[in-house]
Order: structure tokens, then C-alpha cells, then sequence
């Protein structure tokens, strides 16, 4: 298992190091436009619908393209004193939607007592983005599938290719089977089936410096061979791209595609993702209670724009005033078809 960035003492695990990355070489001498240049105006929220918690960055996985820098080195988790205070803004927000992740969201000890107290708070729309080995990873995650299906949790999880070889190469050895045999285990109790309210969505990212292709035909692809080959159902497949940050800038840059990557993320940049961005209506907290426009601007500690930062400082009406913080890695978010947590944006 690879080890995380912060574990190897890397100066990428520096989030400055990153951003200046992003910020010199071919967008400071001209060769390519900066993200801000490229967009005709600041980026705007539009209405709050999704608080994307993150839980912490402890996962039992250690892929090799993680933005988040997890892995099971990485010590850091929400501790219930934030859960009271996510619960307090939860109570009052108009997001609809608790969007968990991690890591792996699962581990954090807590993540069932949040689930209850939110239901308990009104909400009825939770996100679980599960890396689907959890599930087999310790007896005491067994009856996941179970605690998902009580709360009407929608399930989404990565899988990177319907074939052992690729997803192994990305994700680790043996991953491809254990998610195998948890997609089973979800299908088991509904998840996934035709007419089940339960919703199992797939995530594929592309395996190198290049962009997804057409998520449709994806979709078409991987519904196919995971029916034929295991007998599994899921509901939609997500198409994301991957970001130059984190363990995939480090990948970029070993392999020296860095380059070529940011010339194709900008050439394939498409205006008409700007107006659904995830960063325009969704707001992302992380463990310990800092606030985001996404989950991405939280892996490189760009906090947001104003005079609201913190979780116990949440104030919708600011919130709604201020701009989104961009960088170039946000041309990963606008290539193409764009890029969001939940796939495509047009
Ligand atoms: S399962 Fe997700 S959070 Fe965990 S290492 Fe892999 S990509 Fe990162
Ligand atoms: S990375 Fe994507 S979601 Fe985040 S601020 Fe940039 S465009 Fe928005």
C-alpha cells in the first residue's frame, strides 16, 4: 500500500507548494491563461442546497490519485464537538442535502450517532461517499448496508474500471474484488435495483493525464459488464475528472505529464459548466470545522472569501455575498463536459 504524501514527508503534502505550482511555470510566462482571465466574471453562489462534511482523512484504502491525501496514516477525524456544531448550522440552513465523505466517512466513530442526530434534525437527504471495501474491512462495519438502507442513505462510490487489472492499478490489490463482493452485499438489501428507492451511483475517474470519456457511453459500458459478469445493478455512473492536486499532482509531475495535462484541461475549457459548478451551491466543511467552496479548495486550504470561515461562525446571508475562490486547478472542474462530484455538469 502506498503511503500518503503528509507520511512521506513530501512538499507537495505543503498546500502552498501546490498552489504556487498551479500558479507559475506556464500560467505565470504567459503560455497559458490563468482560471481567472479565462472566466468573464467572479464565480457566484447560487442557493445553498448541499453541506459536503468531511469526516476526516482516515481511510482503509490508499489509491493512488486521491485528492484527499488519505490513508490509513492519516490520523485526522471530525470529533463530536464539530458534529454539535455542523447539527446547530444543520438546524437552521436551507441545504437540503448532508453530502458525507472522507477518507473514509465510515471510520470516523461517530458517523452513525451524526446520521441519527441529523435525521433526527429534519434531514432526510444523506450522500455516503463510500469506498465500498469499508464494508468488508472490520466486523463492526458489516451491517453497513443495513444503516444505509434504515436512513435512506444515497450510496456513491468509486470504481475506476469494471476490470481487477485497472481498478487494482489505481486503487490497490485485492480492491477490486472486496468492491465486487460489497456491491453485491448492497444489491442484497435493494440498493441499486431497478424501482428501489435506494440509490447506489458508481464514480469512474480516468487512470492517467487524460480527460473521462462521454459519461453515457460509460455507463452503458460498465452497467453491462458488471450485470453480465457478477449479476450487479447500480443506478448511475459519474464521470469526474481528475484534479492537479494532491497525490494526482504528484503523479502528474513524476510522470511528467503536468504540462500536457493543463494545456488539455484548458483547451477543453466549456463555459456552460460555469452556472452548475458544485462550488455554486454546495458548501464543504472539513474535520475540523473549516468552511469551503469545495472539496477540492479544502484539499489545498484555500478557505473561503469573506468574513465567514469557521462552522461556528455560519451565517447564510454573508455566505451567499461572497466570491468563489478559484485557482488552476479549477479547469478541471470546466474541461469538457465539466466535472463535479455527482459526474458530469452539462
Ligand atoms: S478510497 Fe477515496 S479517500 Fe480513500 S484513498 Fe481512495 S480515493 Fe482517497
Ligand atoms: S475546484 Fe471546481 S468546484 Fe472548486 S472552486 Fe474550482 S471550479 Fe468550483
Amino acid at each position: 500500500m502506498i503511503k500518503s504524501l503528509h507520511k512521506r514527508k513530501s512538499e507537495l503534502a505543503n498546500t502552498s507548494k501546490q498552489l504556487e505550482i498551479l500558479s507559475n511555470g506556464i500560467f505565470a510566462n504567459g503560455e497559458l491563461p490563468k482560471f481567472k482571465d479565462k472566466i468573464e466574471e467572479p464565480l457566484r453562489p447560487k442557493a445553498l442546497e448541499i453541506l459536503q462534511i468531511n469526516l476526516g482523512y482516515m481511510c482503509n484504502q490508499a489509491c493512488a490519485h486521491c485528492h484527499v491525501d488519505a490513508g490509513p496514516d492519516r490520523k485526522e477525524i471530525m470529533t463530536k464537538e464539530t458534529m454539535q456544531l455542523c447539527l446547530e448550522v444543520i438546524k437552521k440552513t436551507s441545504a437540503h442535502t448532508l453530502d458525507f465523505t472522507g477518507g473514509a466517512p465510515e471510520m470516523n466513530p461517530n458517523f452513525r450517532w451524526f446520521v441519527e442526530q441529523a435525521s433526527r434534525a429534519g434531514i432526510t437527504d444523506f450522500i455516503v461517499r463510500s469506498n465500498l471495501t469499508i464494508i468488508l474491512a472490520n466486523k463492526k462495519y458489516y451491517d453497513l448496508p443495513e444503516f444505509f438502507k434504515k436512513h435512506n442513505i444515497h450510496v456513491i462510490s468509486s470504481m475506476p474500471h469494471w476490470t481487477r487489472g485497472k481498478t487494482d492499478k489505481q486503487r490497490g490489490d485485492g480492491v477490486f474484488d472486496k468492491s465486487i463482493k460489497a456491491l453485491q452485499e448492497l444489491n442484497a438489501v435493494g440498493y441499486g435495483i431497478p424501482n428501489s428507492p435506494l440509490k447506489l451511483d458508481l464514480v469512474f475517474n480516468p487512470s492517467g493525464a487524460f480527460l473521462p470519456a462521454n459519461q453515457n457511453a460509460l455507463e452503458k459500458d460498465f452497467k453491462k459488464a458488471l450485470l453480465e459478469d457478477f449479476n450487479i445493478h447500480f443506478n448511475n455512473l459519474f464521470a469526474i475528472t481528475n484534479l492537479p492536486i494532491s497525490r494526482f499532482l504528484d503523479y502528474l509531475i513524476a510522470s511528467e505529464n503536468y504540462e500536457d495535462y493543463m494545456h488539455a484541461l484548458v483547451e477543453a475549457y466549456n463555459p456552460s459548466t460555469l452556472s452548475n459548478l458544485m462550488c455554486t451551491n454546495t458548501i464543504s466543511v472539513s474535520w475540523d470545522g473549516w468552511l469551503y467552496d469545495c472539496d477540492f479548495n479544502q484539499m489545498l486550504n484555500l478557505k473561503l472569501a469573506g468574513k465567514v470561515k469557521h462552522i461556528k461562525e455560519f451565517n447564510e446571508e454573508l455566505l451567499q455575498n461572497r466570491n468563489i475562490v478559484i485557482s488552476q486547478h479549477c479547469y478541471g472542474c470546466t474541461a469538457g463536459a465539466g466535472s463535479s462530484c455527482q459526474g458530469s455538469v452539462t
